[in-house]
């Protein structure tokens, strides 16, 4: 789950870390207050998305009047921004963060994670900050410091150090850094974080570290331990599918082909993808609808695939372990009574009770395929998706 950057930098100011004076607004009025508030002859005006790059992009932009500021403010809210992380169609923005513009000296980049390799906290430094730190790994990965921290002691201060000298820092800017890497450190390990990142982390005029942005990713799975973040969750910054699908318990991933699949587990929708795409389709999700289903659950799962307009044909792959195949049967009639079935559907049901949903599928006079196994499955799938 991640946060927006004016609520990123709320927790890094609890953890000691200096962010430039500013607030989030909803309205051009709200933003010339604040600015009013705020003092100053310039402000910097950021739109909150979900992404990067948003300098590019013309979501970041430094004016220098207050009726700058509203106009600005005014004309991002509602639009949607567009950036190299986003898809085409971009990401709506609904608040605007205004802040004091700071005295930029130097542009430095950190980001603390955990690496899978290794298994421990990792922190990545660079004094390249400010531009596409992907970038930067690929064309001078020297340029890239990493420091791995010992779950049992924690980040040390030495480590800390070698990041200052590493980066050139000195005086105050040197000093300040343990502050930030320490807090950094404690906002990872307490709030459950997968990532975060301040990019750039700048060297003002006055030597005095300030973190200008902010990304913070949590761990979904630990959400539920920090209640006051997870009411920070922000649908709109989300694919619509998926916000749906997290509500009924299903793992849903849109892709971009055009074959639809249901499954249960993990595993099986895994071969199940890999098996339209040996056949030559390519498939439109990935959906697990979970070992001990209902058919109210599965009737979801068939809505959550029809709002796709891309899906072509649908392919159910069910093996009735713990879930009985006459539930699942019963959950896709259901669904297109509710909602209609346009698409041809292939299924294959294997395990508990088989015999009984296929019987229940042929009765009820949908247009449903059933295939004699997987292979065959994926195989009609795809021919039935080309075919539309
Ligand atoms: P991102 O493009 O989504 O990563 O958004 P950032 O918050 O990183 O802003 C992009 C760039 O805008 C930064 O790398 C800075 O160069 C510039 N920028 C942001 N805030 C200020 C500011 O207060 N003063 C100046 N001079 N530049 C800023
Ligand atoms: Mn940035």
């Amino acid at each position: 789950m991640n946060l927006h950057e004016f609520q990123a930098k709320q927790l890094f100011n609890r953890y000691g870390i200096s962010t430039p004076e500013g607030q989030s607004v909803t309205s051009g009025s709200q933003a010339r207050q604040v600015a009013q508030q705020l003092a100053g002859e310039r402000w910097v005006v950021k739109a909150q998305v979900h992404a990067g790059g948003r300098g590019k992009a013309g979501g970041v932009k430094l004016v220098d009047s207050l009726d700058e500021v509203e106009e600005l403010t005014y004309e991002l809210l509602g639009k949607h921004l567009v950036t190299h992380q986003t898809t085409a169609e971009g990401l709506p923005i609904n608040q605007v963060l205004i802040e004091k513009p700071s005295d930029i000296d130097r542009e430095l980049y950190v980001a603390v994670l955990v690496d899978r390799v290794t298994e421990q906290i990792v922190f990545m430094i660079s004094a390249q900050g400010g531009m596409d730190i992907e970038a930067v790994a690929e064309e001078d990965p020297d340029a890239i410091l990493n420091l791995y921290v010992d779950p049992v002691v924690g980040l040390q201060d030495y480590q800390c150090r070698c990041a200052g000298f590493f980066l050139n820092l000195t005086g105050d800017a040197f000093k300040q850094l343990r502050t930030v890497m320490q807090g950094l450190y404690q906002l990872f390990i307490e709030n459950d974080v997968n990532l975060v990142e301040i990019n750039p982390l700048v060297v003002t005029g006055q030597n005095e570290l300030l973190a200008v942005d902010a990304k913070l990713n949590l761990d979904e799975n630990g959400v539920f331990r920090h209640a006051e973040l997870a009411a920070m969750f922000d649908p709109t910054q989300e694919d619509e599918a998926e916000v749906v699908a997290k509500q009924y318990g299903l793992n849903y991933i849109a892709l971009d082909g055009d074959v639809a699949c249901m499954v249960n587990g993990a595993g099986l929708a895994m071969a199940t993808m890999d098996l339209i795409q040996k056949e030559g389709g390519q498939p439109a999700n990935f959906l697990d609808v979970g070992g001990g289903t209902t058919a109210d659950r599965v009737a979801e799962a068939f809505k959550l695939i029809l709002s796709e307009k891309k899906v072509k044909s649908i392919l159910v792959n069910i093996f009735g372990g713990i879930v009985r195949c006459d539930l699942i049967a019963e959950g896709i009639i259901q669904a297109a009574k509710e909602v209609g079935m346009p698409l041809p559907v292939i299924v294959r049901l294997e395990g508990t009770n088989a015999e009984l949903g296929r019987e229940l599928l042929a009765a009820s006079g949908m247009n449903i395929r059933v295939a004699q196994d997987l292979t065959d499955a994926a195989k009609q799938a795809v021919i039935a998706a080309q075919e539309v």
